[in-house]
This record gives structure tokens, C-alpha cells and sequence, in this order.
């Protein structure tokens, strides 16, 4: 994908004075850091690295995590930074771009904007782009939870190579809306699959992860993986790695049972969907 061009620089600029890029819809907030994920104008970085970690496909990814999340998920293993938007360093789109560069000549195969959430840092990220101008050979990832507006997407178009969705939460029911109460995203589900489902009718590359929750196999990952077997081709990684931090509560602070990883594989199997590791 190319850089992106002056004029989608400076509309997504404008998000820092009147924030709009996720349904929080805050408004005027980002000066003060007062929105929801209270982002200020700043961009922080928690950590950078050669990731190991992630799908085969990416690997290794030049990972850049982001501090600020627009959720607020009860069992956030990464809260050391995801609720501490100031956590970490500041340094200039430029002096970013180097490090990219570097870390695409030690051999990284995807650049990969992490969080917390990468989305209120879109105008940061734009800008690290555009300094990277035609410089940058690999794909341009952006692992998010995609709680997002139509107009953070428009930013992306173009400029995201590969968009990694976490769709980790089903729709509300009889059980709740854990989207709601356990990831602090009103209208979560909707927000997701229309987001989802606008991305794979444009054609762009999907890798959905979802991170399986104990005791939501009935609530969410079944009704995800139902949703994602409608998107034809879509790529999809099972997480199973769950490990409970010391803050979870009620059934989230259980081990993810054995049982809940072989049901939630055989669904993936009977609904034909094409898994990534
Ligand atoms: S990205 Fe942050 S400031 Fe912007 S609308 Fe969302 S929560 Fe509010
Ligand atoms: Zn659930």
C-alpha cells in the first residue's frame, strides 16, 4: 500500500481536537485526554520488538504497541499499559520510521500496530507512514478490536494491508451483552459485524482472532464463529491461550476448559472455516 496523501493526513488530524473514531464518540476531548480511552494528543508507545508471537504469516511481526485502549475489558492481560495511555515514550513519526526500517532490515515480515487499541493513534500512525514513504516493503498490519466509525476506516483504506480484527464478543441475549459489560463497548455486536462484513465485501485481507473466554463458548464463540462462517475465505485464528489475570472475576477467573477448545475446533471444522496458526 502507498503513503497516504496530505489531505487524509490533516482530516485525520482534525480526530485530535474533535475525536470521532470510535463509537465513544466523544467529541472535543483529546486535548484534555478526557475521552473514554483517554488518548491525548500525544502517542505513547508501551513497548516495540521482533514478535515471535503472532500467526505464522506474520511472523516474525515488528510489533508496536500502543498505549490506550477504547475498551475497558474486565480480564485485560495487558492493562499495565492498555488503561495507562501515558505509559511508555513519546518519539516522533520520523524517528519511528527508522526504527521500521531497521527493524524490516533485521528481517520482520509485517509491521503490526498493536494496543491496547491502535485506533485513537490513527493520526499518529498516518503520519508514520507517510514518513515511510516508499521505504516500506511489508505489509502494514493493524491488530485492533475494530470497535471503530466509518470514519477511522476510511483512514485505513489504502494504507492497511492486512486488517486483524479480535472479534472476542457475541451478541447481546438472555445472558447479557458481554461486549457491553465485559468489554465497555455499547453496540458492540452490530458495530463488528457491520465493520466486518463492509471490510470483506471490499475485499481487503481479514484475519479475525478470537480468544476463546471461559464460560462464554455458548454466548460468543459460537454465535462468532456462526458470523464468520459468512464471510467466505475470511482467515481465523482460534486463541486458547487464555490465562486469567489476578483481577478477573466470576467464571473469567477460571482456567479455559480443555473441552471448550475441542468444541469450539469442531465447530470451526463443521462450518468449514479456514483456520490460521
Ligand atoms: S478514540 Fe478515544 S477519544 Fe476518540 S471517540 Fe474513541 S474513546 Fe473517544
Ligand atoms: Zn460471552
Amino acid at each position: 500500500m502507498s503513503a497516504p496523501a496530505p489531505a487524509l493526513l490533516l482530516a485525520a488530524q482534525r480526530h485530535l481536537s474533535d475525536c470521532h473514531l470510535c463509537p465513544h464518540d466523544c467529541g472535543t476531548v483529546r486535548a484534555q485526554a478526557r475521552g473514554v480511552c483517554r488518548v491525548g494528543q500525544a502517542s505513547y508507545i508501551a513497548s516495540e520488538m521482533l514478535h515471535m508471537g503472532e500467526e505464522e504469516l506474520l511472523r516474525p511481526a515488528h510489533a508496536i504497541f500502543l498505549s490506550g485502549c477504547t475498551a475497558t475489558c474486565s480480564f485485560c492481560t495487558a492493562a499495565r499499559f492498555a488503561f495507562r495511555p501515558t505509559y511508555g515514550v513519546t518519539v516522533s513519526p520520523q524517528q519511528l520510521a527508522a526504527r521500521i526500517l531497521q527493524r524490516q532490515a533485521e528481517g520482520a515480515r509485517a509491521l503490526a500496530f498493536i494496543g491496547g487499541d491502535p485506533v485513537p493513534h490513527l493520526p499518529f500512525i498516518l503520519a508514520v507512514r507517510a514518513a515511510l514513504g516508499s521505504a516500506l516493503r511489508i505489509p502494514l498490519v493493524l491488530n485492533s478490536n475494530f470497535y471503530v466509525t466509518p470514519a477511522a476506516l476510511a483512514f485505513m483504506d489504502g494504507v492497511v494491508d492486512i486488517y486483524l480484527p479480535d472479534l472476542k464478543f457475541g451478541p447481546p441475549g438472555a445472558h447479557g451483552d458481554c461486549g457491553a459489560t465485559l468489554g465497555g463497548m455499547p453496540g458492540y455486536w452490530p458495530v463488528l459485524t457491520a465493520t466486518l462484513a463492509a471490510l470483506h465485501a471490499q475485499g481487503k485481507r481479514l484475519l479475525v482472532r478470537h480468544l476463546l473466554m471461559p464460560g462464554h463458548f455458548d454466548c460468543c464463540t459460537e454465535p462468532v464463529l456462526r458470523f464468520l462462517a459468512t464471510l467466505p475465505s475470511v482467515e481465523v485464528s482460534l486463541l486458547t491461550q487464555y490465562v486469567a489475570p489476578a483481577h478477573a472475576r466470576g467464571v473469567l477467573a477460571a482456567p479455559l476448559p480443555a473441552a471448550d477448545v475441542a468444541r469450539a475446533q469442531a465447530l470451526a471444522a463443521t462450518l468449514g472455516l479456514h483456520l490460521v496458526t
